[in-house]
């Protein structure tokens, strides 16, 4: 692996609850996020928080309920994965962590080549984030165990697109050199 960066998609608390995917599904995705981010830190390799962040009306609400609204407690990252000093944070209001925002740039700034990216929810966030990253000339690697939909089904096909169409490497994230 060249220059990577972690991209870590959408933890947030309004993802982390009953009505989208409660904790009981995701406490081992958390968990082997975590771990992921240790080893990325202790590495020096960026781990950048690519989170929703939406205007109360956004456009987005005619499909979904009302989410990750800029200010409220929803779009903050929860408390176990919270960024320390030295992280980026970049805010975005569609499916795409390249959409109308400046991640592109920061990651061109930091050398970065090769994208690894985890969080919620696979089939959505993190698939177009994979897609633009794809379509940009970064390598994807996508760790299996560091990725969560509501459902198994959603998840399993989010992965299985990643890998075909991105040719995204889809392994466990003990695996990756990071
Ligand atoms: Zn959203």
């Amino acid at each position: 692996m060249a220059k990577a960066a972690v991209l870590v998609v959408d933890m947030l608390k309004d993802f982390v609850k009953p009505e989208f995917i409660p904790r009981s599904r995701i406490s081992g995705t958390i968990d082997a996020i975590k771990r992921l981010l240790d080893r990325a830190r202790a590495k020096g390799v960026p781990v950048v928080y690519v989170c929703d962040s939406h205007l109360p009306d956004d456009g987005e609400f005619k499909i979904w309920p009302r989410h990750a609204v800029q200010g409220t407690e929803g779009a903050e990252v929860i408390e176990e994965l919270k960024p320390r000093e030295g992280d980026y944070i970049v805010k975005k209001r569609r499916y795409s962590g390249f959409y109308g925002t400046d991640l592109d740039l920061l990651l061109r700034e930091l050398g970065v080549d090769t994208v690894i990216i985890v969080g919620v929810a696979t089939h959505i966030c993190v698939l177009h984030t994979a897609a633009d990253a794809y379509f940009r000339g970064y390598r994807v690697f996508v760790p299996r165990d560091c990725v969560n939909a509501p459902t198994d089904e959603e998840n399993d096909w989010g992965l299985r697109y990643i890998q075909r169409m991105y040719g995204a490497i889809v392994e466990e994230s003990s695996r990756l050199e990071v």
